[in-house]
């Protein structure tokens, strides 16, 4: 008696289920027509990582010595942490002081997985340098250009959406023949960092003037914490952060004796002592 008012039970609340269009078990009963019904469930379940608490996304290089004292969350001593937020589209991530993004006619919607990072300066020529601004990259890259980030003395603007595995596509570099006559395109796996002004090598050369060095200066460093970050956020060799004149036949951008004396030393002694803060 009892088993058959259970059975009946369990009939009703599959009745209900079914009625609310939630039937559970799709084996129970044998999709007379299989072909014409792809597996309806595999284009609802993207979401990626529901569970995941967000600040602790990108898995840590897992600490060797649990039961000693804790490690120090790396996230969290990064010069410049992420924020992660949930959208529509995933988990996004956020680095620096602002997000705007840019217009949808810059951007090709496709998500990479950034290999290399790539600087350049925008050459804001119209502007003194205490007005270089991320207002003014973010305005200057017209219909073709499109980069992860614009960097000024005052703050960091990211304008192209970030996830914990991947970002947005940008085109911060033309593609273009190489010596060996093959089409090559960096884009496709490049994180691109627009620093507001131009001329950074007269930092070396001596002709830049207070007011210029400063805003050079200052702009480096930001720019150096934040490509510490990412190198560590995407794990990214810190061998391959280029100038663009680099990978940019013809490019010049951002000065070949700052970014060899100046951006790449500082940047590796901060990578060097992020490593050593990781250290327990
Ligand atoms: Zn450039």
């Amino acid at each position: 008696m009892k088993r058959t008012a259970r059975t009946l039970l369990a009939c009703l609340l599959t009745a209900l289920l079914f009625l609310a269009g939630c039937a559970p078990t799709p084996n129970a009963a044998p999709d007379p027509n299989p072909s014409l019904n792809p597996s309806p469930s595999a284009t609802n379940t993207p979401l990626p990582s529901p569970t995941t608490p967000p600040t602790k996304t990108p898995p840590p290089q897992t600490s060797a010595t649990p039961t000693l004292a804790p490690t120090p969350d790396p996230l969290s001593l990064l010069p410049v942490p992420p924020r992660f937020e949930i959208a529509d589209d995933g988990q996004r991530v956020y680095f620096g002081d602002a997000y705007k993004q840019l217009p949808e006619a810059d951007i090709m919607d496709e998500i990479i997985v950034p290999e290399l990072i790539i600087i350049h300066t925008d050459g804001q020529t119209a502007n003194l340098p205490r007005d270089w601004s991320t207002e003014s990259t973010y305005h200057g890259l017209g219909e073709w250009y499109s980069v992860h980030f614009a960097i000024s003395q005052y703050d960091i603007l990211q304008m192209l959406p970030m996830y914990p595995d991947g970002v947005l596509h940008g085109s911060g570099a033309a593609p273009q023949y190489n010596d060996q006559g093959e089409w090559v395109t960096y884009n496709n796996r490049s994180i691109h960092i627009e620093m507001s002004g131009h001329n950074f090598n007269a930092l070396i050369e001596g002709w830049a003037n207070p007011e210029m060095t400063e805003a050079i200066e200052k702009t480096t460093d930001k720019t150096t914490d934040l490509v510490v970050s990412l190198l560590w956020f995407y794990h990214i060799d810190p061998a391959n952060v280029f100038g663009h004149y680099q990978v940019g036949r013809g490019k010049a951008d951002p000065g070949n004796l700052y970014f060899e004396q100046v951006f790449l030393p500082q940047l590796l002694e901060k990578w060097e002592s992020f490593q050593k803060s990781l250290q327990p």
